[in-house]
C-alpha cells in the first residue's frame, strides 16, 4: 500500500521504517530540512537499535523515501499517519499546535482520492473530531483550483469532503526497542466510524497481525482491538497512566520498606508472582520520566479537570514520582550530609537504557538540585559521551569513560540501567573516588559485589 508518515521522531521514523519492511512503498515527509537530508543519506537521526540497518535496506529496495515536501506525500500516500510531537504544555495539557499544522496541511493537498488519516501521535480524547475539521479548515482555505473541467473550489472540497475518515491508531512502542515491538506488538488498536478506512489499516497491518515478521511466527495472531476513536484515544492515555501508576505504587512500598527494614526487591519478587499482579513495572528506583509517562498522566490528569472530575489517584502517582525523583538526593545527604562543594558522578543521563532520549530524563532533576545545592556535577552516559550530544545539558560535565567520572568524585549515582554499567571495573573505580559511594538508583547493581570492591552501597527501599 501507499503510506506517508508525516513526522520522523522516535514513533514516525521508526513506524515508517518498519512498514517499508513489509513491504509498503513509504514516503516519510518531516520539516525539519536537516534531518530529511541525513535520513535521505542513509542515516538516522536518532539512536534506536536496529534503526539503521532497516533504514538501509528498505532504502535501497525503494520502498522507503524521504522529503520535506509535505504535498509530495499526501499526493502519494492512500494512508497518511500523523507521527508529530505533542509535548507537554506548562499547565499539562498536550501541546497539539504540530498536529494541528499537519492537519491542516494535509487538507491544503488533498486532491479527492480516498485517504485514511491516521492519528499516531498521542492526542486528547476527541482530536479525531478536530483533526478532521481542521483537514476541513485547510480545505477551505485553498483558493479556487485551476481545474481544466472548470471545477471550482467549492465543488473540490465538497468532493474531498467525502474522501477521507479519521483513524486513531496510538502507539505502544518503547523506545530501545521500538523495532522488536513493532514487529511483536501486544496489540494493535484502531479506533474509527468508518468500515472503508478499518479494512484499509487491516490491510495494512497484515502481516503483522499474522506475524510475518515477528521473533515467534508461531504465536497466534496479534490482537486488533476495534473501537471507536474516543476509546482509542483513551486506551493510549490509560495504558501509561497504568504503568506510570504501577512504578510510584512500588515506589511508595520501597520508601516504607526503607523505614521497615525490609527490602522491596524481595517484596517485589514476592508480589510479581501474582498472576493478578504481574513482575514487569515493579523495579523500585528513583522515578520515571521520559517524553511520554510524565505528559500523558498530566494531559489525562488534566481532560479530566476539563471535564469536571478531580483524578485523584493520578494526581497522588504524579506527587509520589515528583518526590522520587529526589530520592537519590536525600539519600546522598544521609551519607555525605553536606554536599555543596562535593562532586557527585552520574552513571547513565538518558530517561532509559538503549536510546539517546533526554526527555525529562531524572538525571535533569538530579543535576539541577545538585547544583542548586552547591554540588559538582560529572557524568558518564553510553550514548551521550560517544555522540557528543548535549541537548539541553548544562551543569554537568560530560566525560568520556567511566573512570574518568569516578576519579575524584565523593559518590556516585546510577541513574540509567545500561546492561555494560553491570561490569564496569568498580574495584579500579572506587580506589579514584574521595568516597567510594554508590547510590544505585535502578537497584540494578549487585550490592555484593560493589562491596567487595569497596563500595558503601546504598539501594532504593532496600
Ligand atoms: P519526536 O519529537 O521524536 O518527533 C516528532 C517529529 O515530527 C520531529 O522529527 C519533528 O521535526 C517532526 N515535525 C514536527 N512538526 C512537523 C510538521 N509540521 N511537519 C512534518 N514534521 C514535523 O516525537 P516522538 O517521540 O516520535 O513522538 C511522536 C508522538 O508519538 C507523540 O505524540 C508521542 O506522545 C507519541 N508516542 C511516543 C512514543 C515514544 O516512545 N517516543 C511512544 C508512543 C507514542
Amino acid at each position: 500500500m501507499r503510506v506517508c508518515v508525516i513526522g520522523t521522531g522516535y514513533v514516525g521514523l521508526v513506524t515508517g521504517t518498519c512498514l517499508a519492511h513489509i513491504g509498503h512503498h513509504v514516503i516519510c515527509v518531516d520539516n525539519n530540512e536537516e534531518k530529511v537530508k541525513l535520513m535521505k543519506s542513509g542515516q538516522s537521526p536518532i539512536f534506536e537499535p536496529g534503526l539503521s540497518e532497516l533504514m538501509s535496506s528498505a532504502s535501497a529496495s525503494g520502498n522507503l523515501e524521504f522529503t520535506a515536501d509535505l504535498a509530495a506525500g499526501v499526493a502519494h500516500g492512500e494512508i497518511l499517519f500523523i507521527a508529530v510531537g505533542t509535548p507537554p504544555l506548562p499547565t499539562g495539557e498536550s501541546d497539539t499546535r504540530y498536529v494541528e499544522a499537519v492537519a491542516r496541511g494535509i487538507g491544503a493537498h488533498l486532491d479527492g482520492d480516498y485517504k485514511v488519516l491516521v492519528n499516531k501521535s498521542t492526542v486528547p480524547i476527541g482530536s479525531g473530531d478536530w483533526v478532521r475539521r481542521i483537514v476541513l479548515d485547510g480545505l477551505a482555505e485553498r483558493q479556487k483550483p485551476e481545474s481544466s473541467e472548470g471545477a471550482t473550489g467549492e465543488e473540490v472540497v465538497a468532493k474531498t469532503v467525502a474522501q477521507f475518515d479519521v483513524v486513531s491508531n496510538p502507539e505502544f512502542l518503547r523506545e530501545g526497542c521500538a523495532i522488536f515491538d513493532t514487529f511483536n506488538p501486544d496489540r494493535i488498536v484502531l479506533g474509527s466510524n468508518s468500515q472503508r478506512a478499518m479494512d484499509m489499516m487491516i490491510q495494512l497491518y497484515g502481516p503483522i497481525v499474522d506475524r510475518s515478521f515477528a521473533e515467534n511466527p508461531s504465536l497466534p495472531p496479534v490482537p486488533v482491538v476495534i473501537t471507536d476513536i474516543s476509546s482509542a484515544e483513551m486506551i493510549k492515555y490509560a495504558a501509561n497512566a497504568f504503568l506510570a501508576t504501577k512504578i510510584s505504587f512500588i515506589n511508595e512500598v520501597a520508601n516504607i520498606c526503607d523505614r521497615v527494614g525490609a527490602d522491596v526487591t524481595q517484596v517485589a519478587k514476592g508480589i510479581g508472582l501474582d498472576s493478578r499482579i504481574g513482575d514487569k513495572f515493579l523495579q523500585a528506583g528513583i522515578g520515571w520520566g521520559g517524553s511520554c509517562f510524565p505528559k500523558d498522566v498530566s494531559a489525562l490528569v488534566h481532560t479530566a479537570d476539563d471535564y469536571g472530575y478531580e483524578a485523584h489517584l493520578l494526581k497522588a502517582a504524579v506527587a509520589v514520582n515528583e518526590h522520587q525523583r529526589l530520592i537519590a538526593i536525600e539519600k546522598l545527604q544521609q551519607v555525605l550530609k553536606i554536599l555543596k562543594g562535593k562532586t557527585v558522578g552520574l552513571l547513565g543521563l538518558t530517561f532509559k537504557p538503549d536510546t539517546d532520549d533526554l526527555r525529562d530524563a531524572p538525571s535533569l532533576n538530579l543535576i539541577e538540585n545538585l547544583n542548586r545545592l552547591g554540588a559538582k556535577v560529572k557524568a558518564y552516559d553510553p550514548i551521550v559521551s560517544q555522540t557528543g550530544m548535549r541537548h539541553g545539558l548544562s551543569g554537568v560535565l560530560v566525560e568520556t569513560d567511566p573512570e574518568r567520572l569516578a576519579d575524584s568524585c565523593d559518590a556516585l549515582v546510577l541513574v540509567t540501567d545500561w546492561e555494560q554499567f553491570r561490569n564496569l571495573d568498580y574495584e579500579k573505580m572506587a580506589k579514584l573516588m574521595n568516597h567510594p559511594v554508590m547510590i544505585d538508583g535502578r537497584n540494578f547493581l549487585d550490592k555484593k559485589v560493589l562491596e567487595a570492591a569497596g563500595f558503601q552501597y546504598v539501594g532504593i527501599g532496600r
